[in-house]
């Protein structure tokens, strides 16, 4: 397996300009830093830009700048937040084929579901357009004699938000736009390994006519993060990423008195009964399990099958996965690009490895499959007779890896997904509207699909997942991020006149 090209060789030998990935602080970039990372392309193995890695003196100058835009901005009428939230949403639009472009180039997923992912990004920017009506408060008269209470949804401040490599626009969407709308100020630490989108969305931004300070954008490492989630200027943090570093964010956010919203990651089941249609069920669940090359936090990782489903369903697994075409993002006809890095793909083909040794059945093994020499790629692995105990199936892989246990009984499958620690999201494969609706009502995860592998919530709905998936109350986009991103205020307003009862000693009771 082919190791990533070094930094020097590519500026040296190949005589290439490497780009520098900048900041974005109060509207302008900024290149120099003392310290940087590499961008790789995954489908060459190559690396392409270098990236700055921000210190604390960045990140003070961006909390700096987004401490500076918020009275401003949080004094903006909330209608015309929303017409440069528009111009905004039609930039987006207008430029959805590079922003895909960059995904592909710096993630490796292919063109098609790069468009898709920013397609599922615009459409959070499409509702935080209609956000002013959200904002409005509550309203009661003669709550006691001559006395009324009214609330108000205030920003909370300065937000921060820090997000994964799977989706490099999309994810940085449900933050940022939704934060805005609610006249916040932000700042944005896209993931380190796909760095460019976030910026050029930035630039779109404030092409839009969004002032500068509003957004900015920081890159790095755990120095960048720390640096933020410790800043006393920063008010809410939203965080998507792995488990362990969502409980980090959850727990250092807390002692720094930061509202927090941290999701985490997954291990998603999917339940196939004897009545689904399996031809129909393994066609979900290739799309769920191999799109993205796994790397989905809601990509179906773990089949139970039930009963007599499970071995005409592993049968038209097998077939339907080792048909994948594994190649370059942009190329055509290819399902399925690379892993994001070299060390990934070095760890998932290590699951592949370890499930042989713990006794797994290995239906199809992607270590042994044609892929391109170049690049991050593995593919498609399918393992049957999977038992709860397996790391193959504890842990998260992120990879092109699917797990098939066995369960005789619907009640087994629910028992079984109701004991991982993950419950981001699940589906169940049923002609029975009885069976769907016992699952749907007794299993312990946040997002449910019936008869639909990845039912990720659209943007007037609102996402997340329970226990280990999810460290806080309140799930992104939709209703719920707009409680995220404000605070409620009640005021409680009397004038006095001529009329009016003297006010009293003890406790008011208004009546
Ligand atoms: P990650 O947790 O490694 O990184 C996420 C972010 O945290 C990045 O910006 C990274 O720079 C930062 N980070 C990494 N290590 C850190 C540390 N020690 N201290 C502080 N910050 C740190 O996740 P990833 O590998 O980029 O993304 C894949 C993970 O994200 C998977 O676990 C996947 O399930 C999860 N994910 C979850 C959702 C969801 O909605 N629940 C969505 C997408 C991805």
């Amino acid at each position: 397996m082919n190791k990533p090209a070094e930094l020097a060789e590519l500026g040296g030998k190949a005589g290439l300009t490497l780009d520098t990935v900048p900041v974005w602080v109060d509207g302008k970039p900024i290149s120099s830093a003392k310290r940087f990372g590499e961008v790789f392309n995954p489908a060459t193995g190559r690396a392409t830009r270098r990236v700055v890695f921000s210190d604390a003196s960045l990140v003070d100058a961006a909390v700096k700048a987004a401490t500076a835009a918020f009275p401003a901005w949080r004094d903006t009428p909330p209608l015309r937040r929303a017409r440069v939230m528009q111009e905004f949403l039609s930039l987006l639009k207008k430029n959805q084929k590079e922003l895909a472009a960059i995904v592909t180039e710096e993630h490796g997923k292919t063109l098609p579901d790069a468009m898709g992912s920013v397609q599922r990004g615009i459409e959070v920017v499409e509702f935080a357009c209609g956000i002013p009506h959200l904002l409005k408060g509550e309203y009661a008269e003669n709550v006691g004699t001559q006395v009324d209470t009214h609330t108000v949804r205030q920003p909370v401040g300065v937000c921060a938000g820090i997000t994964p490599f799977n989706f490099p626009v999309m994810v940085p969407l449900w933050m940022f736009p939704m934060a805005i709308a609610c006249g916040n100020t932000f700042i944005l630490k896209p993931s380190e390994k796909v760095p460019s989108a976030s910026v050029r969305m930035a630039e779109l931004f404030q092409q839009a006519g969004l002032p500068d300070g509003v957004l900015n954008v920081l890159h790095g490492d755990k120095e960048a993060v720390d640096g933020l989630l410790t800043h006393p200027g920063i008010h809410a943090v939203s965080f998507v990423g792995s488990t362990p570093i969502a409980k980090y964010i959850y727990e250092t956010c807390a002692k720094h008195g930061k509202r927090v919203q941290a999701l985490g990651g997954a291990k998603n089941h999917a339940v196939v009964l004897p009545d689904a249609d399996l031809e129909f069920a393994a066609d979900a669940l290739i799309g769920a399990a191999y799109g993205s090359a796994g790397e989905r936090c809601m990509a179906i990782s773990a089949v139970v099958a039930v009963g007599a489903a499970g071995d005409p369903l592993v049968k038209l697994l097998e077939k339907k996965a080792s048909a994948i075409r594994v190649g370059a993002g942009d190329a055509p006809g290819v399902d399925m690009g690379p892993l994001v890095t070299c060390q990934h793909r070095d760890k998932v083909a290590g699951y592949v490895e370890a499930g042989v040794k713990e006794g797994a059945k290995l239906v199809l093994d992607g270590r042994a499959q044609k892929v391109p020499r170049e690049g991050f790629f593995l593919g498609t692995t399918l393992f049957d007779h999977v038992k709860p105990q397996m790391s193959i199936y504890k842990d998260e892989i992120f990879g092109p890896v699917l797990v098939v246990l066995r369960a005789e009984t619907l009640e087994e499958a629910i028992a079984l997904v109701n004991r991982n620690p993950y419950a981001n999201g699940t589906a169940i494969f049923t002609e029975s509207g009885g069976a769907a609706r016992r699952f749907e009502n007794e299993i312990q995860v946040g997002m449910v699909g019936v008869n639909v592998p990845i039912p990720v919530p659209v943007a007037f709905f609102s996402f997340g997942g329970w226990k280990s998936s999810l460290f806080g109350d309140l799930h992104v986009h939709g209703v719920e991020s707009v409680k995220f991103y404000t605070r409620t205020k009640v005021v409680t307003t009397r004038w006095p006149h001529q009329d009016t009862p003297a006010p009293g000693f003890h406790m008011p009771t208004l009546g």
